[in-house]
């Protein structure tokens, strides 16, 4: 069975940080696939100012190009009617949930906020989930509840060797705590660094066709 990993947010821009994750996650878990899934507007964020669409998807476009195993899906983009995380996977469990094993990546932050979400205990039961530590976010399993805290498994220091034999001994959808990634990148940061003219902060956090993006198309540069 293939193993996919589920990597959705706003990507408003994609950065080094996703980039680590993605990297940090396909080595810990043998993933053949991970799939970026940019929300057409994520439902906790509507209320801030999101770059279309488009400019978000070229942005993740370019910062793959030259990894073939690092996908974009438009799953979100193609259906903003239907924006929750419940659809999605669902919708990815139909077109894919025979044939792979499905791992939904969330960082800490979200994490810790996932019970704000719209059916997420329905999310926690449909796929395995990875969360993966960030900086300056703590990451606990107070706001779930015991049944689910049952299904957590905490790799955080392990090799890669034993963090295998973990993974390919699991029973049933498990919940994954990585510290497969630590890196200290935020898209919020990033927008600010633009607007502010701060080159020497941002311009190292993303991914040099992206930095040529950001400035050749004026993005983040409005109040
Ligand atoms: P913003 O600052 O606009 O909220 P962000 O940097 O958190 O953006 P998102 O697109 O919202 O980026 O993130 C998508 C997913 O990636 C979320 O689950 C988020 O927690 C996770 N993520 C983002 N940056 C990191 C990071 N540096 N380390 C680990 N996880 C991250």
């Amino acid at each position: 069975m293939k193993r996919i990993a589920l990597y959705g947010g706003t990507f408003d821009p994609v950065h080094a940080g996703h980039i680590a994750v993605a990297h940090g996650l396909s080595k810990l878990f043998a993933l053949d696939e991970v799939l970026f899934i940019p929300a057409y507007i994520a439902p906790h964020k509507r209320k801030s100012r999101v770059t279309p669409a488009l400019h978000r998807y070229a942005m993740l476009a370019l910062a793959t190009q030259d990894e073939p195993h690092l996908c974009i899906s438009t799953v979100e983009l193609d259906a903003p009617e239907q924006p929750y995380t419940f659809e999605t996977l669902s919708r990815m469990q139909e077109s894919l949930g025979r044939a792979a094993q499905l791992f939904f990546v969330l960082g800490a932050d979200s994490w810790m906020e996932m019970n704000t979400w719209r059916e997420w205990e329905r999310v926690l039961a449909s796929a395995n989930h990875i969360v993966v530590t960030r900086p300056g976010y703590e990451l606990s399993a107070e706001h779930v509840t015991g049944e689910i805290c049952e299904r957590v498994v905490d790799l955080r220091g392990m090799s890669v060797e034993e963090a295998a034999r973990e993974i390919d001994g699991s029973e049933g959808l498990k919940i994954y705590i990585t510290d497969a990634a630590f890196m200290d990148v935020s898209a919020t940061a990033i927008r600010r660094a633009v607007r502010e003219g701060r080159n020497e902060s941002w311009l190292k956090q993303v991914p040099s066709p992206v930095a040529d993006y950001i400035r050749k198309y004026g993005l983040y540069r409005g109040a």
